[in-house]
Formats: structure tokens, C-alpha cells, sequence
């Protein structure tokens, strides 16, 4: 009897996971070692190291937390939040909402600043809220992959520093596939996952925090509310002490110095160039075929392109027969897009010139009275002009 599991080969253009690089899932059989074997502590320093590169940021205390992206919202959060502080989230999507819910959790004074889904926050509407409330800290999302919109930084982070709150930001999907410098911008802590732009497996969310955030967390008068989240005793494990706290993910700390790897040889310009390429190629190409983008003109993410399923269609069965038919897969809507959008992913090893077409192809043949080669010559023009 054949024991082994049996996997299809996809092309991964949903929100995530992304396809991985097979250097990444070569170095995850690798052999097992224990935690605190000296090979492993310098995989673990090495890591460090890396992740600092691509935050661009000096923050000591830079490291993967052991868990996927959302604990690292949750790490990030319950770490600065004390019950009673006032918190501001800027809400446009899902994952704004999933940092409400957090705050409550750790039973702080949640504020919100919204935008309609498929929009940015509006700099402005934060200036005014900070008029009536001075919160600890301000959360926002970078890219909203619910939306498909980049959110700019920039004004919110000279707001954050005007009134002298922690601005803490989510660069789950946006880290490595378009510009994150934490440093320039003045960002307190960031949180990220592994398994977008950085095409390595879910099971990490790399997280920063700067010297202010940390003194934060020192000064807290109660502890952190979750153990296993707790950065106190998660920094003296992955510091010079090696205090154990837990078993860190021996083989996914493997894959993710080999992506980081990957990531560093390719260069982060080149890499953040790749995203914009494909996905303008991509987006050209579905307008040929009658599907349109929903976010906002000139802040759109270049790793997850939203767009509106066209009405003749069902969204569900569409995806279905790409995936069963075509081996691709793609997201459809969450929240007040469900239903309505389809979420298209071109992050890290799948924003490739090679998938773009598979997927133009599959759409014109699925889609009614649809011509592939309009959208095919559509896509290869915006290749030949860049
Ligand atoms: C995917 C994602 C998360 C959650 O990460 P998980 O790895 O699914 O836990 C959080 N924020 C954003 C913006 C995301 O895209």
C-alpha cells in the first residue's frame, strides 16, 4: 500500500500561502536538531539578522514568533496594551477588525477610525480623532489583503509621532513584496507572516519591536496576559541567555533562513520592482477580459489584486473550476466582498510572468464570451513596454 501523501501541484494566486521555492522545502528535510544545538542557535541568530534586513530596521529585538501572522498581531498588541489604555485601530478591512477584537481581549479602550472596505484610511480622519482621544498606541494595516489597498504610512506615522503614541503596523502580506523601512518611518512594532511575499510555508510571523516599544512593555504594571506571547521571556530565548520558554519550529526556522536567503540574493528593490511588473501585467490583462479592480486608483497592493466578479458569473463555481481544472487557486471576497470579489495573489515565488498567463488563459477559457488572446496580447504589451 502506497502510505504517501498524495498533493497536487498548484499555482497559489489566493491570499496566501504563496507558492514555496523548492531550495525552501528541500532545507525542511533536513535533518532534525535539538533547540539549543549550537548549528541551530546560529540559524536562529542568522535569522535574526535577516529579518532586520528586510524590516529595515536596528531593532535588537527582531525574531519569529512561533506561530503564524495573527499571532503576531496578538504578540504585538498584548504586549503593549494594559487594560484601560486607550487604543486606536484604523479599520478598512478585515484584519483592522481582527486588531479590534484583540484590543477588547486584552481589555483595552478600543477607539476606531474607519474607511469604507476598498478604500485607505484616510490621514485626516486620524488627525481629527486624535483631537478627542490620546491613545497609547495606533495600529493600522499596510496591506489590507481583504481589499487589495497599500495603505501610505508616511502622514500617519509623523501624526503618531506629533502626539507621541507607539504607532504599531501590520506588514503580514506587504514585507518583501513592497517597500517596509520600520526605522525611516519611526514605526514602534511590526508584525509579518511567512507564507505571503516571503514564499516560505505558514507557521512564522516574524515581529520588531523598537527600544520605545520595549521600554513600554518593561514598564507595564500588569503582566502580559498571554503566557506563551509574552516578548519578556520570548527575548531571553532567542537573546544570549537561551532561556527556554518553548521548542522553537526547528524546521520551519530552516526554511525560513533558506527563503530569506532567496530573498537577499534576488535584492529587495528587484523583488519589489517583480511585484509591480507581474501585477500591473495582471491587471491590464483581467480588464481585457471585463474584470475590473475594486480598490481605490493609486493605492492598490501590488501582491493581491481585488477585483469585481463580472455579473454573468458565479464567483464559486468559477474558482472551483480553476482549481480542479487548471490547478490555480484564487481567493474569493471576505466581509463586504464576499460574494462580489475574487482576491487574486501574485506574492513572492508566484508573482511570476508564467503564472499571470496560466491565469489569463484559464479566465478566457472559463469565462463566457471571452477572447484569451486579447487578454494574453494585453498582458504581453505591458512585459514589452517595461
Ligand atoms: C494573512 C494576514 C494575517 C494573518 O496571518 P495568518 O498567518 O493567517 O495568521 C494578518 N494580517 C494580514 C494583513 C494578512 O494578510
Amino acid at each position: 500500500m502506497d502510505n504517501n501523501l498524495q498533493i497536487p501541484q498548484r499555482i497559489l494566486m489566493g491570499p496566501g500561502p504563496s507558492n514555496v521555492h523548492p531550495r525552501v522545502l528541500e532545507a525542511m528535510s533536513r535533518p532534525m536538531i535539538g533547540h539549543l544545538d549550537p548549528v541551530f542557535l546560529e540559524i536562529m541568530d542568522e535569522n535574526m539578522k535577516l529579518l532586520r534586513h528586510i524590516f529595515g530596521t536596528k531593532n535588537r529585538l527582531t525574531l519569529p514568533i512561533s506561530a503564524t501572522g495573527s499571532a503576531g498581531m496578538e504578540a504585538t498588541l498584548c504586549n503593549l496594551i494594559e487594560p484601560d489604555d486607550d487604543i486606536l485601530i484604523c479599520v478598512n478591512g478585515v484584519f483592522g477588525m481582527r486588531m479590534s477584537d484583540i484590543v477588547d481581549r486584552c481589555g483595552g479602550k478600543l477607539h476606531t477610525v474607519e474607511a469604507p472596505w476598498g478604500r485607505i484610511i484616510d490621514p485626516q480622519s486620524v488627525a481629527d480623532k486624535l483631537k478627542d482621544v490620546k491613545p497609547k498606541l495606533i495600529a493600522i494595516v499596510h496591506a489590507e489583503t481583504s481589499t487589495g489597498i497599500l495603505q501610505p504610512l508616511t502622514e500617519i506615522a509623523e501624526l503618531a509621532k506629533a502626539h507621541d503614541t507607539l504607532l504599531v503596523v501590520d506588514c503580514v502580506t506587504s514585507l518583501c513584496g513592497t517597500a517596509v523601512n520600520l526605522d525611516e518611518l519611526g514605526i514602534d512594532a511590526a508584525y509579518s507572516g511567512t507564507q505571503k511575499c516571503m514564499s516560505c510555508p505558514p507557521g512564522l510571523s516574524p515581529v520588531s519591536f523598537s527600544d520605545r516599544a520595549i521600554n513600554t512593555i518593561h514598564n507595564r504594571r500588569t503582566k502580559v496576559p498571554s503566557w506563551y506571547l509574552d516578548m519578556g521571556m520570548i527575548s531571553q530565548y532567542w537573546g544570549d541567555d537561551r532561556a527556554y520558554h518553548h521548542t522553537a519550529p526547528i524546521s520551519m526556522n530552516y526554511a525560513l533562513n533558506e527563503s530569506l536567503k532567496i530573498v537577499c540574493e534576488e535584492g529587495l528593490e528587484a523583488r519589489y520592482n517583480r511585484h509591480s511588473l507581474h501585477s500591473q501585467a495582471l491587471a491590464e490583462g483581467l480588464s481585457t477580459l471585463g474584470i475590473e479592480r475594486i480598490a481605490q486608483e493609486g493605492f492598490r497592493t501590488p501582491m493581491l489584486t481585488s477585483v469585481s466578479v463580472p455579473n454573468d458569473v458565479d464567483e464559486a463555481t468559477v474558482r472551483s473550476q480553476l482549481l480542479h481544472n487548471y490547478n490555480i487557486e484564487i481567493g474569493g471576497g471576505l466581509g463586504a466582498f464576499k460574494g462580489k470579489a475574487w482576491r487574486i495573489g501574485l506574492m513572492g515565488e508566484t508573482c511570476r510572468k508564467e503564472n499571470v498567463i496560466s491565469l489569463l488563459t484559464a479566465l478566457g477559457e472559463i469565462l463566457p464570451k471571452k477572447s484569451t488572446n486579447e487578454a494574453i496580447q494585453t498582458a504581453e504589451s505591458v512585459y514589452n513596454t517595461n
